[in-house]
């Protein structure tokens, strides 16, 4: 037995379900790309290359010479250490308590925290969402939130759809040879004789149904095998 058709169906589930997952951070972190990079120069978002060269500015600051200094970055931010961690945050700040910090995020790790505020929130979208990432985070715009949800699979499923039209409108067709079906089935790999095709009309008019053999494709011998009437 091939190893798939062994699988359970929990572990097919789980395996469709990381698919997904990785899908919706792919989409979000291109669109993210897309965006980052075309911010302007003081745009908030902040690329993993730009916030580890601030976080080790402002560590090596007060020991750099002052043509070194990057004194727009000092005056910006400051870092806090939680934990084994070093969050940047906004300079204004002040000494704020932990709850209260609202911290810079990078674009690495953008999708992990909407990922995570965007399932306690119930799929939680645009202003919802929003306030949840805003009361911890500073640089995340509602522009990025609703690009997470734009790719989220599960909250395009549930998007609003327009209701279908009422009741199936068939194309009615009235009276025989109006209009019909042709369908050409190939038999050279077993031909009877000279007869090397089967052709079968189906009138939609009347649900007439006709075959006739073959000895050649070509139009010519097709129509004249197209009946005029199905009593011909
Ligand atoms: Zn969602």
């Amino acid at each position: 037995m091939a190893p798939s058709a062994s699988r359970p169906a929990g572990a097919a589930g789980a395996a469709q379900a990381k698919v997904v997952l990785e899908e919706h951070r792919r989409l979000f972190n291109a669109a993210v790309t897309k965006l980052v990079n075309a911010q302007a120069s003081n745009g908030t978002m902040m690329k993993p290359a730009r916030y580890d060269y601030i976080v080790s500015h402002l560590r090596e600051f007060p020991n750099l010479a002052n043509k070194d200094k990057d004194h727009g970055v000092a005056q910006a931010y400051r870092t806090q250490t939680v934990g084994e961690s070093e969050w940047i945050v906004p300079a204004k700040a002040g000494t704020r308590s932990l709850e209260e910090l609202r911290r810079y995020v990078h674009t690495g790790e953008l999708f992990e925290l909407l990922l995570t505020e965007h399932l306690v929130c119930g799929h939680g979208k645009h202003t919802t969402l929003h306030n949840a990432v805003s009361a911890r985070y500073t640089n995340i715009t509602r522009k990025v939130v609703d690009l997470f949800c734009q790719s989220c699979p599960s909250c395009i499923s549930k998007r609003h759809r327009p209701p279908g039209r009422e009741g199936h409108k068939p194309i009615l067709t009235h009276g025989f040879g109006v209009r019909g079906q042709v369908d050409l089935i190939d038999y050279q790999s077993c031909a009877d004789g000279e007869y090397k095709w089967l052709l079968v009309y189906v009138d939609h008019g009347i649900k007439w149904c006709d075959v006739r053999p073959l000895k050649s494709k070509k139009v010519r011998a097709q129509n004249a095998h197209i009946p005029q009437h199905p009593l011909a």
